[in-house]
């Protein structure tokens, strides 16, 4: 047979490689322009349905140029994006990114890992952010860790692992709908909804949660918790796992972690910690004693990608046992064959610890980030955001008009503008905060509080300082009034 005639899709020449060096160099240029530029113009910019239209045209079957496509992104994409790298934004919990991610992932991007597993450095660095976390958070030495997307999946990992050390691993073959037990989960009402999302992916069924009520500080009512579990015991079920948040995504609540790993040892039950966001406060000095406990968890799920400024996305889930880690997850296939030497080296490999076999490099975005700014300097972020929300909290207090609605314990402010007919003041949050929204000067989100719709403020963003509070107060108070008047207020 004649050899087949091949073509790469790298340059073919000197010239085309030069080509692409310039236009590549551009490419850079221009994103750090607008990473320089952020905070300039608006947060957010809702696409015209001429941009919209783009998206519908079918595959190109022929391709242009790096150059041409690169404009249609600056055109298309890059104005309207949502916009949490920008310093206005404030809504959900989303973090900023920093210039040092944003080469990490062009790093990465050019080595292109597959960081399943063998024997390779990009496995040795996620292995060091485990070691770093298991020390930061006081687990053993031996825990076991795995960047995954985010706590959603995080949250999932460790409902499974709990689940399988419940009814022992021959429940991994054998399924549950043939166990003669009934698992039982706990959470708080403040709990994200992942928690629930969790014990549905893993099939125990969210009827099988339950959702105890929060005292005044919006923390687990741990009282309320200990009934439901005896309640629970007396009728035969069989609790098995126990979420406590730090860190909840209404207020920002942390549960008393301490008396949670009292009743988790108490009454045998997986203690987890869903610290999407709060957990890595214990890199901030002051905030750091509110975590108490946490070092007592069976697992820690959290995202490096909220409160450590690394670009999306970037989730973790950290586990005490680590055999019962793997044990979880480690799948035997003849083409996943392990050596001793040779490529196929270095077992356990991360593919091992969670339901993904490929996986991209993660872990170097935030090693990154962690070598170039510290871990002091990150810690600092958490802290400056903590105090620009107490700074939002003190403005909300000045002004008569804005009603705080709910305890500012760490970097969530939800507060309202007072209405004078208590059966519209949803419908003004709700106005107000699409205005704050469409005017791009500062971006919250809203929440459900028992006393009614919240602008919900999270400052999360590095970038975020004093002004763009003012500006948030500032733009509230004069929306607010607008909306009050047309709304006959
Ligand atoms: C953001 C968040 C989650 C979900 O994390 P993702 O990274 O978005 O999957 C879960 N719990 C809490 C408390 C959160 O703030």
């Amino acid at each position: 047979m004649q050899a087949p005639q091949t073509t790469s899709l790298d340059p073919q020449s000197p010239e085309e490689w030069a080509a692409l060096r310039q236009q590549a160099h551009g490419m850079l240029d221009d994103i750090l322009d607008y990473v320089q530029a952020l905070g300039q113009g608006p947060v957010w910019t809702s696409a015209p349905s001429e941009v919209r239209e783009q998206f519908f045209k079918g595959m190109p079957q022929d391709g242009s140029s790096l150059e041409v496509t690169h404009a249609a992104f600056k055109r298309d994409i890059m104005p309207y994006a949502i916009g949490n790298a920008h310093p206005g934004f404030m809504g959900w919990v989303q973090g900023g990114g920093t210039p040092a991610g944003l080469v990490a992932e062009m790093l990465a991007a050019g080595l292109n890992a597959n960081v399943g597993g063998r024997d390779q450095m990009p496995v040795e660095v996620e292995r060091q952010i485990t070691r770093w976390m298991a020390d930061l958070f006081k687990f053993p030495a031996s825990a076991s860790g795995l960047f995954v997307t985010g706590t959603s999946l995080a949250n999932l990992i460790a409902v499974w692992v709990a689940k399988n050390k419940a009814l022992g691993h021959e429940t991994r073959r054998r399924g549950l709908r043939d166990e003669q037990v009934q698992l039982v989960a706990y959470t708080s009402a403040g709990a994200h909804a992942c928690v629930k999302k969790a014990m549905d992916l893993a099939g125990i069924g969210t009827q099988y949660l339950r959702v105890i009520a929060m005292n005044e500080r919006y923390e687990i009512d741990c009282a309320a918790l200990r009934q439901q579990i005896q309640q629970d015991r007396a009728q035969g079920l069989s609790p098995f796992f126990l979420a406590g948040t730090a860190g909840t995504v209404d207020v920002g609540a942390i549960d008393d972690l301490n008396q949670l790993a009292d009743i988790a040892q108490e009454q045998n039950l997986w203690f987890h910690i869903d610290g999407a966001f709060g957990a890595l406060a214990v890199l901030a000095p002051q905030i750091a004693p509110r975590l108490a406990g946490i070092e007592r968890a069976d697992s820690i799920a959290f995202d490096f990608h909220k409160w450590l400024q690394v670009q999306y996305d970037a989730g973790f889930i950290l586990v005490r046992d680590a055999q019962l880690h793997y044990d979880s997850f480690a799948a035997a296939a003849g083409y996943l064959r392990r050596e001793h030497r040779g490529m196929a080296a270095n077992s356990p490999w991360p593919c091992d610890f969670g339901p993904d076999l490929s996986r991209g490099f993660r872990a170097l975005k935030t090693w990154f980030t962690i070598q170039v700014y510290g871990a002091k300097r990150l810690g600092g972020v958490i802290q400056q955001t903590c105090d620009l929300a107490q700074y939002l909290r003190s403005k909300i207090e000045l002004h008569p008009e804005l009603e705080l609605m709910a305890p500012v314990s760490l970097n969530i402010v939800c507060f309202r503008y007072r209405s004078s007919q208590a059966d519209q003041a949803d419908v003004l949050t709700a106005r107000l905060v699409v205005a704050l929204q469409e005017s791009g000067i500062a971006a919250p989100s809203t929440n459900v509080l028992p006393q009614g719709l919240a602008i919900r403020a999270a400052i999360v963003n590095h970038r975020t300082n004093a002004n763009n509070i003012d500006a948030l107060v500032e733009a509230t108070l004069r929306f607010g009034k607008e909306i009050s008047v047309e709304l006959g207020l």
